[in-house]
């Protein structure tokens, strides 16, 4: 039978919950157990698949084409294993079912309420996970704040779990802020004092508490933070700030938040925690032999979150090439023929992000154009592999008005068009091209040569696609489609022959990209970055060059 572990936020949100509850699950998997995460948000909408990216950042998609919280992805590249559908609930899609059930007659009469239906179908998603003996541990994620209205039915849930279970079968862990007050010199427990009096008054009582701090906590403050909240001190755990997230499993154990859970839920089964590719990965980061510069050209760029898993699998390719990632965020918008060269003459490649919509799409199709002119690495990802292939179509082959018809849908030369599949939907949600989709490569391309494969798999989420009719043509002018899918023949990738590196991607492979396995494209862009720098800099100074030749 699985264990339950159960993380709650308090005080404020931004702390953390996704890496604090990610982290345990590390350990505890580094121990030898089989875990999971899922998270559970309290908002109306079904999925984050409808969200702006400035709500709640990126949307992540699973294997089977889920659209999911960011959190999500933390859960993948600090486990690597992947998640499902199952592994994130929210409001809506808690709503959705009791009312379907009870528009199917299935409560027989009863009046429908808050407390039990609601409640009941949250504990049922909460368990789902547990049910057929492939995790000893669920670890659920509570989105927003105790305190905050919507958040109720699930604290109350999470309240009659611990009453049904076993003792031993449940775990609380609630994170709080321990803020500190520069005028006072002093750090101040009473707001987890009354976050953990709340989450009591809700009937939940947290078994450990982790604390948010940018000083290290006093064993007087974890004395009065045990004695307040009503555990024993050494359930008081210190989260400092760290400098990258990577590094909060090994804080954790440190603070033994593992050992501490394990003993609660009377687990004696483990060993010592196995974390050498880890630490190797940790080392490696924080000690890079080299430094690239990377342009990331994209719209969202004011909110970092909103292109999260890219950012992040930038630090997974860049500890694998002894190599420190800077990531350079350029406004697509504000990219002009005239200044063009300014903004990206520094640069040692060039990420042009997915995205949706009119705005910013020009300022992207001249980046292309530069990279491509500049023999500047270059890779383009969903959105960013279409610009490629329309800058392409314009300046290589003189289709001068080729376009998308997501951005002009009357397009004379629509060489980015919607699938026939996709023409007659019209609902938003879950209605894109989702999921993971096989993709067969072409031997002897650049694609073949990363990927050391010529069947792979990668997820999607997109509407439009390259437009078959044109490819004869883009191949004859050195833009080789080197990945397709092997049914529809869709294109997956796009590269040219006469460029040092220049890939198009129609997938997102930045979603697959975790520490112990970085993704593949993004390994070798960094690789390219840094041999285009190297040159850069024999070019510069005349005595390298000699040595090199
Ligand atoms: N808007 C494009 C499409 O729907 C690209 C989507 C994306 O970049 N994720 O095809």
């Amino acid at each position: 039978m699985a264990k339950y572990v159960f993380v709650t936020g308090g005080v404020t949100s931004s702390l953390g919950k996704g890496i604090i509850a990610a982290s345990l699950a590390k350990l505890l998997q580094a121990r030898g157990l089989t875990v999971t995460i899922q998270k559970f948000d309290p908002y109306i909408n079904v999925d984050p698949g409808t969200l702006n990216p400035y709500e709640h950042g990126e949307c992540f998609v699973t294997d089977d084409g889920a659209e999911t919280d960011l959190d999500l992805g933390h859960y993948e590249r600090f486990l690597n294993i992947p998640t499902s559908q199952a592994n994130n609930v929210t409001t809506g899609r808690i709503y959705q079912t009791v009312i379907n059930k009870e528009r199917q007659g299935a409560y027989l009469g009863k009046t429908v309420q808050v407390v039990p239906h609601i409640t009941d179908e949250i504990k049922r998603r909460m368990l789902m996970l547990g049910q057929d003996g492939k995790f000893d541990i669920i670890i659920t994620e509570l989105g927003g704040t105790v305190g905050d209205i919507e958040s109720l039915p699930f604290i109350e849930a999470v309240r009659q779990l611990q009453w049904e279970l076993p003792e031993e079968d449940t775990v609380v862990v609630h994170l709080t802020l321990i803020p500190y007050l520069k005028a006072a010199k002093e750090l101040k427990t009473k707001p987890t004092q009354h976050s953990v009096r709340m989450l009591s008054q809700e009937g939940v009582h947290p078994d450990i508490i982790v604390c948010r701090t940018e000083e290290s906590l006093s064993p007087e403050i974890r004395k009065k933070v045990a004695l307040f909240c009503n555990v024993k001190p050494e359930a008081v755990i210190e989260a400092a700030d760290a400098p990258t997230i990577y590094e909060v499993p090994l804080a954790m154990m440190r603070e033994k938040l593992d050992l501490i859970c394990l003993r609660k839920m009377n687990i004696t089964q483990y060993k010592e925690p196995e974390l050498s590719k880890w630490k190797e990965f940790l080392d490696k980061l924080k000690y890079p032999k080299s430094k690239v510069t990377i342009g990331l050209i994209g719209k969202y760029i004011e909110l970092q979150d909103a292109y999260k898993s890219i950012l992040e699998a930038f630090v997974h390719a860049g500890a694998m090439n002894e190599c420190k990632v800077q990531v350079v965020n350029v406004h697509s918008e504000f990219i002009t023929e005239e200044n063009v060269s300014e903004k990206l003459g520094n640069l040692d490649g060039l990420l042009v992000a997915p995205g949706f919509g009119l705005r910013g799409i020009e300022g992207k199709i001249l980046a292309v154009k530069y990279a491509r002119e500049k023999g500047l690495p270059f890779f383009g990802i969903c959105l960013g592999m279409q610009m490629a292939v329309i800058e392409f179509a314009r300046n290589v082959l003189g289709i001068k008005d080729a376009h998308s018809t997501e951005m002009d849908p009357h397009t004379v030369n629509p060489v980015i068009d919607l699938m026939e599949a996709q023409k007659k939907i019209t609902a938003k949600g879950g209605t894109m091209r989702l999921g993971a989709y096989p993709c067969q490569i072409t031997e002897g391309s650049l694609a073949h040569t990363i990927y050391e494969n010529s069947l792979i798999s990668e997820r999607h989420r997109h509407r439009w696609e390259f437009n078959n009719d044109y490819l004869p043509r883009y191949e004859a002018a050195g833009m080789i489609a080197s990945g397709k899918n092997p049914e529809s023949g869709l294109v997956e990738i796009v590269e040219l022959n006469n460029h040092p590196f220049f890939v198009g991607v129609q997938y997102h492979p930045e979603l697959k990209s975790t520490v112990e396995a970085p993704q593949p494209v993004f390994v070798h862009f960094i690789k390219a970055a840094k041999a285009f720098t190297e040159k850069k800099e024999a070019i510069k100074n005349p005595l390298l060059q000699s040595e090199m030749i």
